[in-house]
């Protein structure tokens, strides 16, 4: 059997740095935010190449507190991707926005910059670009556009921890940038985690009391505000993970290139495209094929779990359908919904396993 992720194999590679990093959390009885969390943001920031760090419960409340930062509030419109996990959306409608959707482009399944434009009005408050996969956006471009109009742009990097885009990392570029360490993240926590980086001061110090009941002491409540702290025992424990990031990264793109090599002969998929000073951290590997659902059984029947990123764009769930989209009007996004298919991929891998599941696709391909 071969997982689509293995997360007892990190944990047992980390067991006594992890568990020394536990207890003493347990023995300092620093239960909530505390000394790890605060060392875990400096960490993270100068990770990330930016000058604050405000370390959360989630993702999610890592967007959403970005969006109330940026002054995004009911009535106004945030443009973002179908093409996404669905918390990107579901920040903007926590912060009570409306979001405005532009398809994505089809080699990166990013941001179409060229669309950009044409979606904004006098109530884009806020451009959110999500860096799907574990590559960036058409940064250069976005930015420019958004220049253009003075409208901030907020990066969801919640699958892109150590992305580049020429140079620049993931979650630095734009006003500020919105990390998830959901245990299967490239960094992840022992239970849920977010962080947003940002290189402006007031947003930092909005987000600091956002996240703490909008205190700006105790029992003074300048902001209404939200419980999204980070635990104590998630700091000391990402901590410990974040100086192993970039081996992990470095294993995952070996295993991405060794993918796309083997299955270049392959000529029913597609392997994924990593654009030229866009450094892709993997933390999806998604090939694209026309007979996506039937490959998805085969390699069960195998023994090999992948997985759909995603099967429904976000325009298409019902949970959205108030926004009034229809099935054609992001026929990217739609056709990406179709095919794409991601390989297992995870640091811990062994270069055979790859090699197995690509013998298991060719296998499938003659049968089929
Ligand atoms: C995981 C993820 C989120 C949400 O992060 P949580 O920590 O699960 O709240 C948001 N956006 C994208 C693109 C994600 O992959």
């Amino acid at each position: 059997m071969i997982p689509f992720l293995d997360l007892k194999a990190q944990y047992a590679s980390l067991k006594n740095e992890i568990d020394a990093a536990v207890l003493g959390v347990l023995a300092s009885a620093q239960y909530v935010l505390g000394p790890e969390v605060a060392q875990f943001e400096e960490e993270f920031a100068a990770y990330c190449d930016a000058k604050h760090a405000v370390a959360v419960n989630t993702g999610t409340s890592a967007l959403h507190l970005s969006l109330l930062a940026a002054g995004v509030g009911p009535g106004d419109e945030v443009i973002t991707v179908p093409f996404t996990f669905v918390a990107t959306v579901s920040a903007i409608c926590y912060a009570g926005a409306v979001p405005v959707f532009v398809d994505v482009e089809p080699v990166t399944l990013t941001m179409d910059p060229a669309k950009l434009e044409a979606a904004i009005t006098p109530r884009t408050k806020a451009i959110m670009p999500v860096h799907l996969y574990g590559q960036m956006a058409d940064m250069d471009a976005i930015m420019a556009t958004a220049g253009r109009h003075g409208i901030p742009v907020i990066e969801d990097a919640c699958q892109a921890h150590g992305a580049e885009y020429k140079g620049r990392r993931a979650g630095s570029i734009g006003v500020s940038g919105c990390f998830s360490f959901y245990p299967g993240k490239n960094l992840g926590a022992c239970g849920e985690g977010g962080i947003v980086v940002t290189n402006n001061d007031a947003h930092a110090k909005t987000m600091r009391m956002l996240r703490d009941w909008g205190q700006e002491r105790r029992y003074h409540h300048v902001l209404k505000g939200f419980n999204y702290r980070m635990d104590g025992i998630q700091g000391a424990i990402l901590r410990v993970k974040l100086r192993y990031l970039d081996v992990w990264t470095a294993a995952r793109r070996t295993h991405a290139m060794r993918y796309s090599s083997l299955l270049s002969n392959l000529d029913t998929v597609e392997t994924p495209v990593e654009v030229a000073y866009r450094r892709h951290v993997y933390h999806v590997y998604a090939v694209r094929c026309r007979d996506r659902d039937a490959l998805h059984r085969a390699l069960e029947a195998e023994g090999i779990q992948s997985g759909l990123h995603y099967p429904v764009p976000v325009h298409l769930q019902k949970a959205h359908e108030d926004l009034g989209y229809r099935p054609g009007d992001f026929p990217v996004s739609e056709a990406a919904a179709r095919t794409v298919l991601s390989l297992p991929i995870y640091p811990e891998m062994t270069a055979r396993q790859v090699e197995q599941v690509v013998a298991a696709m060719e296998h499938d391909a003659y049968v089929s």
